[in-house]
């Protein structure tokens, strides 16, 4: 009989292991994904019968794929358990928090009758993963975003609320680093838009729909200096998609790397045609992910590709953004020193948009700041741009960096930047983009007389029909 109780109490041990690891996160013990859609279910039933509404709250982590990357998944590990712990701090007893995957915490609200508090617990949670994490002696800092579903009105299956909840946390991800996110109608619209572009953008290259346009970037006297290779993608299915939409999306799935590959190679290849011809003079600016520069064969690549196409390297300049020091991987100083070795010059893009932090500029081996277009839109309205803008031209030339306008848009925008300490101006009222054939002729007067000659610049300039600006 004891033999018996005692394997019967055996069974029932190792039966409720398997409840448990089938419903619960090992690593924090919270219900895992399974367990969190049987309660969301009751939960919308009981909502449904007393008429009130209940909240999912889908939170992700900024910025821990990078503890994991720079401390070990020891401390990632331990970081999730804090985070576990803090996220339980800021609901009730009665709330449910769960763990469905790797960073991502949902948290159900029951029994409400309005979305304050959803809201409310969404700003606790944000303000409180925004503060330091110590653990083994680093201080690590991590921010969240959230997207919140809330039954009726964003679904009623546990299913649907949690997938609108996870599209609604996403686009809190693209506003900025700890934000929260109600879903909408329209935010459907938009994540199915992303999901196609995802899927068509993987053979945009094979199906020859990715081309480079180029825009001129002048000196003062309006003067050619270079030209900034910028990408255009003419979808057979979805027609002309802009780069600010679908770069963000490659640069997601990992698409970027290819993508930004094959900008080098026909931008560098441009390039080398026109050096043939006796171009000397002008400078060819490329854009260059964070991705890309994260992936460790970048710099092999591009010496590959600069011995390929025998270019001169000191016409090539690498414009990054901020990003890169956003995402930041320990060794982004070194490669940049690497890419300078060569000859390259590096722009710092879209200054002004971002955390414009004034330490990346002295940090980093930049030759040239170019200041974002947002800063022309605003300039007839606000007095303080040009002053602000007074501010950076002179700073930059302290600092012996080149400075590029971006957005000069017209003979009004010329006039009231005519005498900032200002290097090069870019924008439509210089020219738009335009294909590298039409961009050739008009601003560099090459001839090219040798047939051979002419068959690799048809070769390289098969882009007429494309719209560039
Ligand atoms: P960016 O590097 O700051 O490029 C300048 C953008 O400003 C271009 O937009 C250009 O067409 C636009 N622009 C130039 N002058 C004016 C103007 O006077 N007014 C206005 N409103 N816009 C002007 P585009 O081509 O749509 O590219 C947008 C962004 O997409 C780029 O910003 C860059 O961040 C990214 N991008 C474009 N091509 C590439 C690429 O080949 N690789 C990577 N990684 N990113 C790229
Ligand atoms: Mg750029
Ligand atoms: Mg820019």
């Amino acid at each position: 009989y004891l033999i018996l109780r005692e394997n019967i109490s055996q069974q029932k041990r190792s039966e409720a292991l398997l409840v448990q690891q089938a419903n619960y996160d090992q690593l924090t013990s919270l219900p895992n994904r399974n367990h969190l859609l049987g309660r969301i279910q009751q939960a919308v039933l009981k909502a449904q019968k007393k008429h009130l509404i209940l909240s999912v709250l889908f939170i992700d982590l900024d910025g821990f794929k990078q503890v994991n990357d720079n401390y070990g998944h020891l401390v990632g590990d331990k970081v999730l358990r804090l985070v576990s712990e803090r996220l339980t701090e800021c609901i009730r007893k009665n709330d449910v928090l769960a763990r469905i995957g790797g960073d991502e915490f949902v948290i159900l609200l029951e029994g409400q009758e309005s979305t304050n508090v959803a809201q409310r617990i969404s700003e606790k949670i944000i303000q409180r993963l925004s503060q330091p994490f110590v653990t083994k002696g680093s201080t690590l800092y991590l921010s969240a975003s959230i997207g919140i579903a809330t039954y009726p009105n964003d679904g009623d299956s546990a299913i649907t609320l949690l997938k609108n909840a996870d599209i609604a946390m996403y686009a809190a991800k693209t506003q900025k680093r700890g934000a929260f996110q109600f879903f909408h109608i329209d935010l459907n619209r938009k994540a199915k838009r992303k999901l196609k572009i995802q899927t068509l953008l993987r053979n945009a290259i094979r199906n020859n729909e990715l081309k480079v346009c180029y825009q001129p970037l002048v000196n003062t006297s309006l003067d050619l200096y270079g030209c900034e290779a910028l990408l255009r993608w003419q979808s057979e299915e979805l027609g002309p998609i802009s780069p600010t939409e679908f770069i963000p999306i490659a640069e997601d799935i990992g698409e970027i790397v290819r993508i930004g590959d094959w900008i080098l190679q026909s931008a560098l290849s441009q390039l080398s045609l026109r050096q043939s011809q006796g171009l000397d003079h002008m400078q060819m600016s490329i854009n260059v992910s964070y991705r890309q520069l994260e992936d460790k064969n970048f710099l092999a690549k591009l010496r590959n590709s600069i011995r390929a196409h025998r270019v001169t390297t000191t016409q090539i300049t690498l414009e990054i953004t901020e990003e890169l020091f956003i995402q930041d991987t320990s060794n982004t100083l070194d490669t940049l020193l690497q890419i300078k070795k060569m000859g390259i010059k590096l722009a710092l893009d879209d200054f002004g948009t971002g955390y414009s932090s004034l330490s990346y500029l002295t940090l980093y081996p930049f030759d040239q700041l170019k200041i974002d277009r947002s800063f022309m839109k605003s300039i007839g309205r606000q007095a303080k741009v040009m002053k602000l803008l007074r501010g950076i031209g002179s700073m930059s030339k302290q600092l012996g960096l080149e400075v590029v306008l971006e957005g000069v848009e017209s003979a009004y925008h010329r006039r009231k930047i005519e005498h900032l300490d200002i290097d090069y101006y870019q924008g439509y009222w210089i020219d738009k983009p335009l294909t590298a054939d039409t961009f050739f002729n008009k601003w560099l007067d090459i001839h090219v007389d040798d047939e051979e000659d002419k068959d690799i610049a048809k070769a390289h300039s098969d882009q007429k029909d494309i719209i560039c600006s």
